[in-house]
């Protein structure tokens, strides 16, 4: 991109130099013909305007009567005033009369110290050619004073017979003069003007008069100075070398202005002067062509880059501005997908909550359907115990209506006997024996009543205490010794009736287990550890045998008559040992079998 952009200057850089490379030679050109026509004109003019001078004497019947009597002094005379006014009428610098043999015969400067009257100009060839009858002229490029002259002879014939000639002698100083004043300013164009022996004759530039323009032989060179034509200048070449020839027969030459000077290339444009045979040549600089070319160059170029670095940047701009829209487009669809997701996202997440909403309505249903079916197995549970428990509990209450009758009967008959004071006795022991029936009946009754479980701060050692007046007749009848180990800053976090009927089921199991022993013994044990209160008991009976031990919690598992167990104890217990965030587990006992299980500690400041 850039070096398209870069070549695109570099080709408007060219083509606008040589495009005003040439556009400044055509106007050089231009310039120059129309110098040339100017210095053509001037020149032919200048010459022109005398060349008729010596055709107005040659009828004048005085010099024609002079060159019949030469001898004539006052004619002379006459005649000499007569050219003297004529020459200054004229402008010219001198005019004279030379009769047939070449010898002055009147003068405009007879009064002049170097006057040429009486001089013999026989050997000069306009005299030749006057004398051939033919018109005369002669050019002298440098005369006397350095000044470039012209001499204008016509023959003065009559009767077919050239009696003498009348001479006109022009300077041509004051044309060179303007030519060396235009030329003083460097951008002008020089103009000179060649003979037609290819000297340089007359010349803006004094250095390069004289000089001829294309190089010559040395005897060439010396047979020109022999001449007598250039006043004895030696004749240099002028050092004019061509460089490239250019439109319209002008060429580019490269030459010095002094000898001192570097060479400067110029544009050489050529017109003749076919009336003198002379060529008229006009040197134009030809740097001004070359720095404007460069101007052009540098403009076009930079015009180009400009231009091109516009049009780059609108391109860029478009593609950014395309890219932009583009984005911005993917954005809003993006957006828009996005939003489409969400509203899906959010209407299946409305659906799924809706459904979480129903599952947990479900679930807390079933969880409730669940505790009353709990509740209504720790129930069943408890009933199965008392029914378990009902022999020992009749025979509880059976041994304390035994003795009341006993002491009733004995109270009736001290009555009869008047032994009032020992019947009173009798009666207190009556009313003592009621009190510990009504602590069994409320005993049983809390244990059987149906309630819900609700967790507090629950004394260990009471709940010990109070699974043992529960069983207090079966742990009698069976002579089991007992041994607790509970602390009795020992509480925890449960339901005191759970706790209870845990401790039953446990240790009428227990007294089951050992039926058959000698030794029939309990160990209770309860202690602290990491925030929970873990209990064991142990028993001395047989032990749980191995293949047993996995299927113990399985409800409805038993190895007992179906009178005695329904298999529902340790289930029941480890549910409601689950439930207050415990575990129940056989473990190994030291003789017997052993149950541990952990609830969580209420710290002291819950009582
Ligand atoms: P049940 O007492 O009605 O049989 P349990 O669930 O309380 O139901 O007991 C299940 C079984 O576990 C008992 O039948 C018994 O075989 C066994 N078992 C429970 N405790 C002991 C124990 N301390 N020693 C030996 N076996 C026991």
């Amino acid at each position: 991109m850039w070096l398209a952009l870069l070549a695109a200057a570099a080709s408007a850089a060219v083509l606008a130099y040589a495009w005003s490379e040439r556009n400044g030679y055509a106007r050089l050109d231009d310039a120059a013909a129309r110098q040339l026509e100017l210095h053509a004109a001037v020149l032919e003019n200048e010459l022109g305007k005398h060349a008729y001078l010596p055709g107005v004497l040659r009828i004048d019947g005085d010099i024609a009567a002079l060159l019949h009597a030469p001898k004539d002094a006052a004619l002379r005379d006459a005649v000499s005033r007569k050219l003297t006014r004529f020459n200054v009428q004229a402008g010219a610098l001198a005019t004279f009369v030379i009769d047939a043999q070449g010898v002055v015969a009147a003068t405009s400067d007879w009064y002049r110290p170097d006057s040429l009257l009486g001089r013999d100009l026989s050997s000069l060839p306009y005299f030749a050619s006057a004398r051939r009858g033919e018109q005369g002229r002669f050019f002298v490029p440098s005369a006397a004073g350095g000044a470039p002259e012209y001499y204008f002879a016509q023959p003065l014939v009559r009767d077919e017979q050239v009696l003498g000639s009348v001479v006109v002698r022009i300077s041509l100083a004051a044309l060179e003069r303007t030519w060396v004043d235009s030329a003083v300013r460097a951008d002008s164009e020089k103009p000179l003007v060649v003979d037609e022996r290819g000297v340089v004759i007359l010349s803006s530039q004094p250095a390069w008069k004289f000089k001829a323009l294309a190089p010559m032989s040395a005897e060439e060179r010396a047979r020109l100075a022999a001449l007598g034509v250039y006043a004895g200048h030696p004749i240099e070449p002028l050092g004019m070398v061509v460089e490239q020839p250019l439109e319209h027969g002008a060429q580019l030459v490269r030459m010095r202005v002094l000898p001192s000077t570097k060479p400067v290339l110029y544009v050489l444009h050529e017109r003749p002067v076919p009336r003198f045979g002379w060529r008229l040549m006009s040197l134009s600089d030809a740097s001004e062509v070359w720095r404007t070319a460069r101007l052009a160059a540098w403009g076009a170029g930079a015009i180009t880059g400009f231009v091109g670095l516009f049009l780059l940047y609108q391109v860029q701009r478009r593609r950014v501005v395309a890219q932009k829209l583009a984005a911005r487009a993917a954005l809003q669809r993006a957006h828009d997908e996005l939003e489409v997701k969400v509203q899906q996202r959010t209407a299946e997440l409305q659906a799924s909550n809706a459904e979480l909403q129903h599952e947990i309505v479900e679930r807390r249903h079933a969880e409730a359907v669940l505790r009353e079916a709990q509740e209504e197995l720790v129930q069943a549970g408890k009933l199965a115990l008392l029914g378990q428990m009902s022999a020992s509990i009749s025979h509880e209450i059976g041994q304390p209506l035994t003795a009341m009758r006993a002491l009733s009967e004995n109270a009736r008959l001290l009555l009869e006997r008047g032994e009032s004071g020992e019947v009173a006795d009798n009666l207190a022991g009556i009313t003592d024996l009621v009190e510990r029936m009504g602590r069994i009946t409320k005993q049983l009754k809390s244990f059987a009543r149906k309630t819900p479980a609700a967790a507090g701060p629950v004394q260990v050692a009471s709940a010990v205490r109070n699974a043992q007046q529960l069983l207090g007749a079966r742990i009698a009848q069976e002579g089991v010794e007992l041994r607790l180990q509970v602390g009795e800053d020992l509480h925890a976090l449960c339901d005191g009736y759970r706790l209870e009927q845990v401790l039953v089921n446990l240790m009428s199991n227990a007294i089951d287990a050992m039926h058959a022993c000698e030794r029939r013994q309990i160990t209770v044990r309860a202690w602290r550890a990491e925030g929970r209160v873990m209990m064991r008991l142990s028993d001395s009976g047989p032990g749980i045998p191995p293949a047993q031990r996995a299927r113990l919690f399985e409800p409805f598992f038993t190895t007992k008559p179906p009178d005695a167990g329904l298999g529902l104890g340790l289930a029941i217990s480890a549910n409601i040992v689950h439930e207050f965030g415990g575990a129940l587990r056989a473990v190994e006992g030291d003789d017997g079998a052993a149950f541990e299980f952990d609830l969580p500690a209420a710290e002291m400041s819950h009582v």
